[in-house]
């Protein structure tokens, strides 16, 4: 379709993105950007870059991605508790830091031709133009004041976290709880830069509270950082830190918002970004899909004949993905919303429940990537030795371990006389509902077989709220699914969400 002026509200990775793909689509194009702050005044600090992103951004301008890497520190990653780490390849995973990777992208951008315009804050309805990529980031004014339009909701996370730095780079990626008087602390840290790394820490609501961060939170002026809180977790993570201490940029305690929109787009107005949609930064996308928006949103206008058409492919295209990656959100949400209550596994073992929360990582896949880990988390889950495990097929391995008296982890209903049956797991395996549930149970103290619908979405629930009866004491849980989902049920097995596994229809 023919555009001749195009507005991007947001100068974020999404926006500069979106503004430099359609000017080098149509060189005729005039694309404003509008950015209320001034370019050193961003939040934040870095940002981590998969393989897969990385090839995306190759694909559609490798320009841009060259500057990107070259401004990127590569890292692997690892599972600290106490003494014990168990460490995994990062594959070609980088980290930049978000004024770097803005710094690029303006500068690709204005070598396009884009005009961007810092420092002013606009409301896309007084902009002239035939599009208006509204970019404006999580707490998106447009959406907010749009919210029928966009049918959009927002969905307030259980658990606090708070995004900081430190000066010097870690050795690799890390993920390390820290236990105070108050409760657990749980780091997600890497590096970015020779002299840097992120360093988010999240806390339940209770040690929180306990901490007294409620005040320290009412008390932080929203221009500040809450200094408080960043020199109590400076001591409770001193021994990570190395005697280096956090930085802070408008650091304070939030509650992740995960955004959903029905629709992406409203007249002239496309949504992109976080503005339409965030995922749990535990699966570290939200930079990645802001940038894919950009560019299916950029195809999508120079392939549909009008606008309308446009705006509706790049929704089509999207929204799937998006929906995946949020559903995988959500389950990673939930497994580090409950993080210290499995500080008690085996590091390796951990690890392999790391790798399998959100059910995007087969065993196999992981085994075949980073077998070390693997073999020990295997040992530690059976009880046997590591060099007899058998890495080539590990779901059968997995499954045909002998337990409390069974041949195999792979039972039937006749073999077993007293238990529960549950078919109704809540979709949220750590609600009120479900807490409810789980107090039930355990009254009961009863096995409890846990089966429901054969789809893979409630298989993996199902698994959720298995290990919370496992965590929660009961002498033994089952979990039932289907044949075709063997290697879910053996990765709940592996990663302690369940004692025993049967397959439905089975007799
Ligand atoms: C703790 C945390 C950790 C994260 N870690 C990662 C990670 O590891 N990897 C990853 O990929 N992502 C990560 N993210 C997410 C990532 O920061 C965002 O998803 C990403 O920045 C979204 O890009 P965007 O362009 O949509 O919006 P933003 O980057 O939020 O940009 C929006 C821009 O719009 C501007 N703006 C807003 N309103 C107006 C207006 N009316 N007029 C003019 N300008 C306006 C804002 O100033 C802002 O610059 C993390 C996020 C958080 C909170």
């Amino acid at each position: 379709m023919k555009v001749r002026k195009a507005a991007v509200v947001g100068g974020g990775p999404g926006g500069l993105y979106a503004a430099r793909l359609m000017r080098l689509a149509d060189p005729g194009l005039e694309v404003v950007v509008h950015e209320q702050g001034l370019p050193e005044t961003t939040f934040g600090f870095g940002v981590a870059l998969g393989a897969r992103t990385q090839r995306n951004l190759e694909a559609a301008d490798p320009d841009s991605l060259r500057d990107i890497l070259a401004a990127s520190y590569p890292h692997d990653m690892s599972m600290r508790v106490g003494d014990r780490v168990a460490r995994v390849p990062g594959g070609r995973l980088v980290a930049i830091a978000r004024t770097e990777l803005l710094a690029v992208l303006g500068r690709h951008a204005e070598k396009a031709g884009v005009e961007l315009r810092h420092g002013e804050r606009v409301d896309p309805a007084d902009l002239d133009a035939d599009v208006v990529v509204v970019a404006d980031g999580v707490s998106s004014a447009t959406r907010t004041g749009g919210a029928d339009a966009f049918g959009a909701s927002v969905e307030v996370g259980r658990g606090l976290f708070l995004w900081a730095g430190t000066d010097f780079a870690l050795d690799e990626a890390m993920f390390a709880p820290a236990t105070t008087e108050h409760g657990t602390f749980v780091a997600h840290a890497y590096p970015y830069a020779p002299d840097r790394s992120t360093f988010l820490v999240e806390a339940d609501e209770g040690t929180w509270r306990r901490a007294g961060f409620d005040r320290t939170t009412d008390e932080t002026p929203s221009d500040a950082s809450d200094e408080t809180a960043l020199a109590y977790l400076s001591d409770a993570f001193a021994q990570r830190l190395r005697g280096h201490r956090l930085i802070g940029n408008r650091t304070r305690w939030q509650r992740f918002r995960t955004v959903t929109c029905a629709r992406w787009s409203d007249g002239n107005r496309v949504l992109l970004g976080d503005a339409a949609h965030t995922a749990h930064y535990s699966v570290g996308s939200g930079t990645k899909l802001a940038m894919e928006d950009a560019i299916a949103l950029c195809e999508a206008l120079a392939a549909a004949p009008d606008r309308d058409a446009a705006f509706a492919g790049y929704q089509r295209r999207r929204k799937p993905e998006v929906a995946r990656m949020q559903a995988l959100a959500r389950r990673s949400q939930r497994w580090w919303d409950s993080f210290p209550a499995r500080t008690h596994l085996p590091v390796e073992q951990l690890t392999v429940a790391y790798m399998s929360r959100a059910g995007n990582v087969p065993l196999a896949r992981f085994a075949a990537s980073t077998p070390g880990v693997v073999r020990a988390g295997l040992a530690q889950y059976s009880g046997e030795p590591p060099e007899r495990v058998d890495l080539a097929d590990p779901d059968a391995w997995v499954s045909a371990r002998p337990w409390a008296g069974f041949p195999s982890r792979v039972v039937h209903r006749g073999m077993l006389t007293d238990f529960t049956e549950v078919t109704n797991v809540p979709a949220d395996p750590w609600c009120a509902e479900a807490d409810e549930l789980v107090r039930r149970l355990t009254r009961a103290g009863r096995a409890a077989w846990v089966t429901g619908p054969a789809d893979r979405g409630d298989l993996l629930t199902r698994l959720e709220f298995a290990e919370r009866l496992r965590l929660a004491g009961l002498p033994m849980v089952i979990a039932e699914g289907p044949a075709e989902l063997f290697p879910d049920l053996t990765a709940g097995l592996a990663a302690g969400r369940t004692d025993l596994i049967a397959i439905q229809n089975r007799p």
